[in-house]
């Protein structure tokens, strides 16, 4: 059915799913898309694709898109239906009324990581230049802003070193807190057939993934870590790297700040870090510890690929920092084959980054605190702007419920249902006097909204994304937006209307302002992208033609960085009262909180979220396949269908979160990352009761 008809003609576009950034052919007759055909010419994906980026299009044309703007009064009135220019008075009237009865600051807006750069740039400019402030953020607060702390602070760089290419020269694969079989799964495919041809892979999980069904030639480790545990699994391994000579001392001499290593090498050396020390805190035997540490550090190259169970965790942005300080011990940086590689989970979210969503960073990480990042951004942009970071979103979420938070405009971004203690963002959501969302459905979020902006997806807009390799690829439209309208034109007619003028004529035209104000960027233009096909940044005076591999000579900071990381437990423990640790993921077929994978064929193939529990802990509790299960935590309770699942430890159970009503994030808590407040997602302890069918 999905195939049916002759194509007549074709666009080469990007994937909007995960952060591997597959190039297609979306294949047309007339003005129907009838299929999408992995592009072989793709610089990221070689002609290959998954089942999410090949078959998982047709919710652009479901029946639940919302193809005129909404208004009303108060979230308990009925939604009225408007023209675009009343949708866009109305918003503008109650942000201009707001700010003028409760202060420039009392206003903000969240940016997409499923938007493009473009759209993307322009949400932050317009709440830097027409709100006049620097509340913005990103949904990248809640998945990979550990990345951005760690990475900044340790090599310079907010982003991974390498191509994705670069793993067919790796000796051995350290995969922490990822899943790329179901997360990233072209890049998953890649990795297997290094691993096939005899590289060695050492999985850091509390899960045993499926990448750890080993090919043929490779020797695989697996180190089932506790939830929570993984500053301290990274400081054992290397303090095994240190204390047992396996340390790169050239490349540490040449490379790295000295006093920052020779304090690093003293704290690391110490006892307490040792895997014989951590065993019982990691559950992970030290004898394995050390031995994965020296596959990795007398590897001849060693690479390191990171998802969201580094992230996701109270001490997210410590556990970057040290996978950064294993690869500058053993001098896997700067060349094919090593690296650092934080998997981006969704489309965009290396772009929306870099694109200056954080409240505290213009595009190109220019810290606002900067004045002469400021004076450039001022003369282009004609506007004061502030030298204060603004709120992040657990922020706004504070200052809402406290009162002096008062209007959001969130494009592209379900925060009802993916942010962590939903009856907190309720409660937040409810305190809004004016909450804008701009989305394609009916979400969870747009329940508590104000006004509703049809949003439109990839298929509808010209732009570009910004894959986990730093890769700029374009998105080329196909088909007409439902709604009428771009992303980027919405955002552009809420600033006029604001007052501040905005009057590009495509997404090229706003490329060129990025690429005006952002060093990384200067040589990246629609010409230059249409001529090579996509581009690394960064990309200008110095690297024409963009950077495939980070750090070859130096680090963005001139040396490497090491980081102290004090191993410090996080307060979601087993206790008897909530005894197991719940952890989240994703699987192959459906995509974060399901709002497209759910509306196409996909959803044959996973009707429903389970939990899955090892036998013993099922066991115990007198739980069969099947049952109900009633999952609760310290802030909520929700019910769930058990799966039993060998995958598992005892005493760790695990849910995805893709349907509404399974309620993950019901259950989910506070707890969040010290340096970006990146939720905990990754670890709640819970109890788990059989109960009678929902
Ligand atoms: Fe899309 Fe990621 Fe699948 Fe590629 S691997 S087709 S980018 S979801």
């Amino acid at each position: 059915v999905i195939e049916a008809g002759v194509p007549e003609h074709s666009v080469v576009t990007t994937c909007a799913y995960c952060g591997v950034g597959c190039s297609f052919k979306a294949e047309m007759k007339g003005d129907q898309l009838v299929r999408m055909v992995p592009y072989k010419g793709g610089d990221a994906n070689h002609g290959h694709s998954c089942v999410k980026g090949r078959f998982a299009f047709g919710y652009a044309t479901h029946k639940d898109r919302i193809t005129e703007p909404m208004i009303r009064d108060a979230i308990d009135q009925p939604w009225r239906t408007v023209s675009w220019e009343e949708a866009i008075a109305f918003s503008a009237k109650r942000l201009k009324d707001i700010q003028a009865q409760y202060g420039r600051e009392s206003i903000g807006g969240i940016t997409s990581s499923r938007c493009t750069n473009e759209e993307t740039y322009l949400v932050q400019k317009l709440v830097r230049a027409g709100f006049g402030n620097n509340n913005t953020d990103t949904c990248a607060r809640v998945c990979h802003s550990p990345t951005g702390y760690g990475l900044k602070t340790t090599l310079g760089e907010s982003a991974g070193t390498q191509t994705f290419d670069s793993v067919m020269e790796a000796d051995t694969i350290l995969v922490i807190g990822a899943n790329p079989t179901d997360a990233h799964p072209v890049f998953a495919s890649q990795m297997r057939r290094r691993l096939r041809q005899g590289a060695t892979l050492i999985v850091a999980d509390p899960r045993r993934i499926d990448l750890l069904k080993t090919p043929h030639g490779s020797t695989s480790m697996h180190l089932p870590l506790r939830p929570g545990t993984n500053v301290a699994l990274v400081n054992s391994l290397a303090h095994v790297v240190v204390t047992e000579g396996l340390e790169d001392t050239a490349f540490i001499e040449k490379r790295c700040e000295p006093d920052a290593y020779k304090a690093w090498r003293e704290f690391i050396s110490e006892e307490r870090n040792s895997p014989e020390t951590l065993e019982a805190e990691t559950g992970v035997p030290a004898d394995l510890v050390r031995k994965a540490a020296r596959a990795y550090a007398t590897a001849g190259n060693g690479a390191i690929y990171y998802g969201l169970g580094v992230t996701e965790h109270s001490q997210g942005s410590t556990m970057v920092m040290g996978i950064a300080n294993l690869a500058l011990a053993t001098g896997n940086l700067g060349r094919e084959g090593v690296g650092v590689n934080p998997l981006r989970g969704q489309n965009n979210v290396q772009g929306s980054c870099d694109m200056g969503s954080f409240p505290h960073e213009l595009p190109g990480y220019q810290h606002v605190g900067d004045p002469a990042v400021r004076e450039r951004f001022e003369n282009l942009w004609h506007v004061k702007i502030d030298d204060e970071p603004g709120l992040r979103i657990p922020n706004m979420f504070d200052a809402a419920i406290a009162g002096h938070f008062k209007a959001l405009y969130v494009q592209g971004e379900d925060i009802a249902q993916s942010d962590p203690n939903t009856q907190h963002v309720e409660q937040a959501l409810t305190s809004l006097d004016c909450l804008i969302v701009q989305d394609i459905f009916l979400n969870e979020t747009a329940k508590y909204a104000h006004v509703l902006l049809p949003g439109s997806t990839f298929l509808e807009k010209n732009g570009t994304f910004t894959n986990a390799e730093r890769r700029i690829n374009r998105v080329r439209k196909v088909m007409a937006p439902v709604a009428g309208k771009e992303d980027w034109e919405v955002t552009q007619d809420l600033a006029n209307a604001l007052g501040y003028p905005m009057n590009y004529s495509h997404p090229s035209e706003i490329m060129d302002e990025i690429a005006q104000l952002t060093p990384t960027f200067t040589g990246v233009s629609y010409e230059r992208l249409d001529e090579l096909g996509s581009i690394q940044w960064p990309c200008n005076e110095e690297h024409p033609d963009g950077t495939p591999t980070m750090h070859e000579l130096d680090f963005p900071i001139g040396k490497g960085h090491f980081a102290i990381t004090e191993y410090v437990a996080t307060p979601e423990r087993s206790t008897r009262r909530y005894p197991l640790l719940l952890t989240t993921g994703r699987i192959l077929s459906q995509y974060n909180v399901g709002a497209q994978t759910r509306r196409t064929e996909n959803s044959r193939w996973h009707e429903e979220d389970v939990l899955e529990i090892h036998p013993s802990d099922a066991e115990l509790r007198g739980i069969s396949d099947g049952d109900w299960l009633g999952v609760s935590s310290r802030v909520g309770q929700t019910v769930l269908r058990c799966r039993i699942s060998d995958r598992m430890q005892p005493g760790v159970v695990y849910t995805t979160f893709h349907h509404p009503g399974s309620g993950a994030n019901v259950i989910t808590t506070d707890s969040s990352d010290w340096a970006t407040n990146c939720p905990e997602y990754k670890v709640t302890a819970v109890q788990v009761e059989k109960v009678s069918q929902p």
